[in-house]
């Protein structure tokens, strides 16, 4: 099995069995995201105390690569410091979007298998939808 294998593999256990799915009453942060492109919905939540991310979870339907995104980020991202969740946007925005070296993607871990997406412009909104969401949650105000 190679890498890019493997990496399917993750895109589609995650877009079948997607982790932190459900709604997260006591959020303190929310955001929204719409992909007109494809369809895709995510609608996260973000319970943040003192400066960490106590609890990532997400609602949404859509194609497999926008909620697997939804899904790993959510794991990324969760237990995490605010600071260190938005250090994660700004790398995985700049792999995936501005097609920078992959030289570092080490910072990524398991994010890793989401920047195969470069090869497929028409779908990188799908696996940004729920990062941008995530920068949203966590500039918006409080809810
Ligand atoms: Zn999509």
């Amino acid at each position: 099995m190679d890498l890019q294998d493997l990496y399917q593999q993750t895109l589609l256990d995650h877009g079948k069995r997607p982790r932190n799915f459900g709604p997260l009453p006591e959020a303190t942060h929310r955001a929204e995201g719409y992909n007109p492109m494809c369809g895709d919905e995510v609608r996260l939540a973000l319970l943040v105390e003192g400066d960490v991310v106590r609890e990532a979870r997400f609602e949404g339907c859509g194609c497999a690569i926008s909620q697997a995104s939804a899904s790993m980020m959510t794991q990324a991202v969760k237990g995490q410091t605010v600071v260190h969740a938005r250090e994660l946007f700004d790398r995985f925005h700049a792999v995936v979007v501005r097609g920078e070296d992959e030289a570092s993607d080490d910072d990524l871990g398991p994010l890793d298998c989401l920047t195969g997406v470069r090869q497929y412009p028409n779908r990188i909104k799908c696996a940004t939808l729920a990062w941008h969401a995530l920068k949203d949650a966590l500039e918006g105000e409080r809810a």
